[in-house]
């Protein structure tokens, strides 16, 4: 059962592909089409970052911490507690049995007082309740949970279960704006036009790291105050550029919290 912070019409954008989901809006998917199908398989593997829970032994529950974390954070202070964190909780019954003042020690830095232990012992509360401490390998499941909204749904399904989805955070829709020269929804449950246009330029095979390479790209790249349009190797594609910065888009910088 799909949680009721994400609407049935965002859900079903979101997991359907524009195969499955019959007839939609095209105009916005074929100004992509000019770009090279694998690019951003390519620009991560050679610009993409390093962080230590991208590694592929990294267990479900590894990943879905590191995208909590990652809320509204930098990657890199994110970098600097995950590894403990996971060592000293590497399960959910670890974890939601945990003192919030032992989880508070690791992850105060970070931000946003006391709302990210809340959620890491809601979540773990939850997957040992419910799910035999287990992720679960399922879109609707894991929407189910508490702090877990679209974006991080699909992180999960793609980067710990290695599922072919999309991944939308509020960079990208950021660079889908802007290479489109579309005014685009901040809000990753309702930019739909985001997510179909993320469907469409899903490659066949490598969605992991197409995936990480997009998002890379756009918070790197395609940033939010100072755009490398110079140097952009997309930028014969893009409306933005094309027309010297006419369009107000989204100008957040961070992941954000999606649920
Ligand atoms: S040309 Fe500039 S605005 Fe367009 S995608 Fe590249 S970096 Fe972003």
């Amino acid at each position: 059962m799909a949680s009721s912070r994400s609407s049935r019409r965002d859900i079903e954008t979101a997991t359907n592909s524009p195969g499955q989901a019959g007839a939609r809006d095209s105009a916005s998917r074929n100004q992509l089409s000019g770009i090279p199908e694998g690019f951003f398989i390519q620009w991560f593997k050679s610009h993409g970052r390093y962080f230590p829970w991208r590694e592929r032994h990294v267990t479900p529950f590894g990943v879905l911490v590191a995208e909590i974390l990652l809320r509204q954070t930098k990657a890199e202070m994110v970098a600097s507690c995950w590894p403990e964190l996971v060592k000293r909780y590497p399960s959910p019954q670890e974890l939601a049995q945990a003192r919030e003042g032992e989880i508070w020690e690791l992850v105060h830095n970070l931000g946003l007082g006391r709302q990210r232990v809340l959620a890491l012992r809601a979540v773990s509360s939850e997957l040992v309740r419910r799910f035999k401490g287990q992720v679960p390998a399922s879109l609707e499941e894991l929407l189910s949970l508490p702090h877990v909204g679209l974006y991080t749904a699909h992180a999960v399904c793609v980067f710990a279960f290695g599922m072919r989805l999309p991944v939308v955070d509020s960079n990208v829709i950021r660079l889908f704006s802007r290479l489109t020269g579309q005014q685009m929804k901040k809000d990753i449950r309702r930019c739909l036009v985001a997510w179909e246009i993320a469907w469409s330029i899903l490659p066949a095979t490598g969605a992991r790291e197409h995936n990480f390479g997009l998002l890379d790209f756009a918070g790197t790249v395609c940033t939010s105050l100072y755009p490398a349009c110079i140097s952009c190797p997309i930028s014969c594609y893009c409306v933005y550029h094309a027309c010297s910065n006419k369009f107000i888009t989204n100008s957040s910088s961070s992941r954000g919290d999606d649920t």
